[in-house]
């Protein structure tokens, strides 16, 4: 310790906070310091304005907290051994601590503001719930489940290794992602859809589970879920319309007569046909899929995993050199759960007294001349990157933001089977395929 307070030279007269805490670190000393003095050295050395910082992060005093966590987790520390065996200057490490706050503390806005929003979106969930599955990863394989937050593009492009002692994040090159169906665009990762007319309105939204972590070996379990539920919620109705129970007999035959309406008008192109129509079927796929009483109610939302497996991606940096493939490597494991939530706002269809079965809507849609009123309002939403899309091009709109914006998902391997699949085909067909070592767990 001696030579290192040596190295860092007498106290000064008036030492920045900065140069105390990084003072304190480097020689091991137990110091203390005000939250006023932490506050002096955001405004002061990293010359950071306050009131620039993200809403609540001064006056909910997590600026500090935040402050001392990425003090702590400087990668530098690392190399104190070797600043004390005087390889580094003294200015040059402190210079480098220094760039590595002010870096991490001016790019704290989306992060702090995202992470806020997450815990905001937590609080604002309805009071009555049951039957509520934590996001529970293998404590074995996974005891720090690792949180990425980086821009979509990237998201599939991240692999972990160990060279020598650090683990070092890199990225390598990710395909483009291709034109996807309606059905692969509604079940694609992150994609979100509602549909909405003067009859009925739901939200199907991807919620697929992505658990990630770092081992050294590869993921074996093969735990399989007893339920396709995992989480039912009754939301409080706002006025709109009682909890009401439909069965999926009567949201069928209502789908086919509001589909024949639509297609008997002439005015609605193929495609835009083609994707309501898609839209209804995954969401009649989806109740009979939940299989609760064949039927669904509104203001309930119901969390349901596609596949009772879950898939998993293990990836591991290739080496050239062979003479390295012995040591322990750290692989980066994503563990996948499909996952849907429903929602269904409302159904307000009543049957008319008629021979044949109509209903007020479908009539209208029959008798209109415009297709601004007959046509369903579709948005669709990214929930990574909460950007949404409206219009009557919102499909379009949609796929062009995961095109330029997103990467293709790489292919996943069934945690069962072993199998590979490229996401492309099992979003085509609601995540299913067939196990060969079981039948009735792959449903
Ligand atoms: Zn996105
Ligand atoms: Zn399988």
């Amino acid at each position: 310790m001696d030579k290192g307070k040596e190295l860092l030279g007498l106290p000064t007269e008036n030492p920045s906070v900065a140069w105390k805490i990084f003072k304190a670190f480097v020689l091991d000393d137990q110091i203390s310091v005000t939250e006023d003095e932490l506050v002096s050295y955001v405004i002061d050395d990293l010359k950071l304005n306050l009131n620039e910082l993200p809403e609540g992060m001064y006056e909910c005093g997590h600026l500090t907290v935040i402050l001392l966590a990425y003090m702590n987790i400087w990668p530098g520390w690392n190399d104190i051994g070797d600043f004390l065996a005087g390889k580094l200057k003294k200015e040059l490490y402190f210079e480098r601590f220094q760039k590595f706050m002010l870096h991490k503390m001016s790019t704290l806005q989306g992060v702090y503001t995202s992470a806020m929003r997450g815990l905001d979106d937590q609080v604002a969930k309805s009071p009555l719930e049951f039957n509520r599955s934590n996001n529970k990863s293998d404590p074995e394989f996974c005891s720090h489940a690792i949180s990425i937050q980086c821009p979509a593009a990237m998201l599939s492009t991240i692999v972990f290794s160990n060279v020598g002692d650090d683990v070092i994040m890199k990225q390598h090159l990710a395909k483009a992602l291709q034109d996807l169906s309606t059905t692969q665009l509604l079940n694609w990762p992150h994609v979100e859809v509602t549909f909405q007319t003067e009859d009925i309105c739901f939200v199907r939204r991807q919620a697929t589970e992505f658990v990630r972590y770092l081992n050294f070996r590869v993921h074996e379990s093969n735990e399989s879920s007893q339920s396709i539920i995992e989480h039912v919620e009754t939301r409080c109705s706002d006025g709109h319309q009682e909890n009401c129970c439909y069965s999926y007999t009567f949201l069928e035959k209502y789908m086919e007569v509001y589909m024949e309406a639509l297609t008997s008008t002439a005015k609605v192109s193929p495609s835009k046909l083609e994707e309501i129509q898609t839209i209804l079927s995954q969401f009649l796929e989806d109740v009979r899929y939940i299989d609760v009483n064949n039927s669904i109610a509104t203001n309930t939302v119901v969390l349901f995993r596609l596949s009772r497996l879950p898939f998993i991606r293990n990836k591991r940096l290739m080496w050239n050199n062979e003479a390295e493939a012995d040591e322990p490597r750290v692989g980066y494991c994503e563990v996948m759960t499909p996952k849907i939530e429903l929602e269904l706002l409302y159904f307000r269809a009543e049957q008319k007294d008629t021979p044949v079965i109509s209903f007020e809507h479908t009539d209208k849609i029959k008798a209109s001349q415009s297709t601004s009123v007959i046509l369903p309002e579709i948005s669709y939403k990214c929930t990574y990157c909460r950007l949404e899309y409206s219009g009557q091009d919102s499909k379009k709109k949609m796929l062009d933001h995961l095109k330029n914006d997103h990467k293709m998902e790489q292919h996943v391997r069934c945690i069962l089977c072993k199998k590979q699949f490229s996401v492309l085909n099992l979003a085509a067909c609601r995540w299913r395929h067939r196990c060969c070592q079981s039948t009735s767990t792959a449903k």
